[in-house]
């Protein structure tokens, strides 16, 4: 069952305003032929969590709410509050802390007034799924409005600290990230996962003030690229230069994903980074991941890009050699020990040495960088120009026509450019 609109993709294909033009006290055009009041507002259905075979999950709600039995057709209870405790699977269908016995395989919770849900210690919007799948697998869907999600994610991917464009940079990329996700899932149960495969997404806590003004200030906006919203991919720091899609994520090339060069990540303590790792622990991860090798005598790149991320890595053994692409390797011994694949490795004695730059997979934003050009002036508009080359700002529902200020003067396009500008 289909739980949330699919946006249509005419809404994305008019009233589109190529980055840059405007200025950062307008907002992009609405698109044009569908009346306001019928721009869809989306919801989003994010995955909280997926049990291993048995495993409950303790989930409570603050007020009342009503509980539906495969949502929408039946009420199967109404409860004045849900203290917090243990749900599970059970033969007959999903059981609470309490007893009660829903006789579904899926059950909707529906916090009313201000309640709101509290999973696994933390509070959320909206209403939650709970899905059982099959062996006894709990999962449990947030389904909730896309703004209010965002307010969440931004709180989570990006310190509120940072200056407003920046906030509202990552607003419409994460936004265009979600949007993208909702319509390529399509029927699927879910739209994303509440975590670094998608976005991190803490709920009500890493709210604040600040992450909902960026979130309004930039509200129904996203990026897109020959008429859709796309994919737009982000990461913390670039080291120098952002990534090709297609290379980094092997997936189909687009313009604005194929790599910029950026000199405002400089600050981020990760621009570069040395790590090492004992030659006996390597050899465990990767036997572990499938690679039955005695000992590691050689480490060699293959395939190194302009932006310095290697595509394979060449190991030697006593026995032979293998090759695996430098993403998988990345994977094995641990995204946040090798922080990227832009390194350089050595064996000495009996540790392997990397010296590398930036950290995640480097295409599209990087977060650092837009905190750099925030700091130094440019726009939102400009940041997101820079990072996402060819893409155009589009107003997908709910156009507000609210002036966007602020705090700051936009640069002086005549200046000299000084080290760490656009290049
Ligand atoms: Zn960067």
């Amino acid at each position: 069952m289909r739980l949330c609109p699919v946006l249509p993709k005419l809404l994305l294909t008019a009233g589109a305003l190529a980055l840059g033009v405007v200025s950062s006290c307008q907002r992009p055009p609405p698109a044009k032929g569908v009346p306001t009041a019928k721009r869809i507002r989306p919801s989003i259905r994010v995955v909280l969590f997926t049990g291993r075979t048995g495993e409950a999950l303790a989930l409570g709600v603050e007020g009342p709410c009503r509980v539906l039995a495969d949502p929408p057709s039946e009420i199967a209870a109404r409860l004045r509050g849900w203290p917090v405790g243990a749900v599970r699977t059970v033969d007959a269908g999903i059981r609470t802390s309490d007893g009660l016995v829903v006789n579904a395989s899926r059950i909707r919770i529906a916090p009313e007034q201000d309640g709101t849900l509290v999973v696994d210690g933390r509070h959320y919007h909206g209403n939650l799924e709970l899905v059982a799948g099959p062996s006894g697998i709990l999962t449990a869907v947030n389904i909730l409005p896309l703004e209010d999600y965002l307010a969440g994610v931004l709180g989570s991917e990006m310190m509120l600290s940072w200056p407003p464009a920046a906030l509202q940079v990552q607003a419409i990329v994460s936004r265009s990230f979600a949007l993208s996700r909702m319509e390529s899932q399509g029927a699927a149960e879910f739209d994303l996962v509440a975590d670094t495969r998608d976005q991190n997404y803490l709920g009500m806590e890493k709210e604040s003030e600040i992450a909902r003004e960026a979130v309004n200030q930039t509200r129904g906006v996203a990026l897109s690229y020959g008429g859709s919203v796309f994919r737009a991919f982000y990461h913390s720091t670039c080291g120098g230069h952002t990534a090709d899609v297609a290379a980094a994520l092997q997936r189909p090339p687009i313009g604005p994903l194929a790599g910029v060069p950026c000199g405002f990540c400089r600050e981020s303590r990760y621009y570069e980074w040395q790590w090492s790792i004992p030659l006996t622990e390597m050899v465990q991860c990767l036997s572990r991941a499938g690679y039955a090798i005695q000992g590691l005598t050689g480490l060699r790149l293959d395939g190194v890009g302009a932006d310095g991320r290697a595509a394979r890595v060449e190991l030697a053994h006593p026995r032979g050699q293998v090759s695996l692409p430098a993403t998988d390797l990345r994977r094995m011994l641990g995204p946040d020990r090798l922080r990227s694949t832009c390194f350089r490795a050595q064996i000495r004695g009996e540790k392997v040495y990397f010296e590398g730059r930036g950290w995640g997979h480097g295409v599209g934003l990087c977060q650092w960088g837009a905190r750099g050009m925030a700091a130094a002036g440019y726009t939102t508009e400009t940041i997101l120009q820079h990072y996402y080359p060819g893409a155009k700002l589009v107003t997908v529902y709910d156009a507000v026509p609210r002036v966007v200020s602020l705090s700051y003067p936009s640069p002086d396009p005549h200046r000299p450019r000084n080290e760490g500008d656009l290049k």
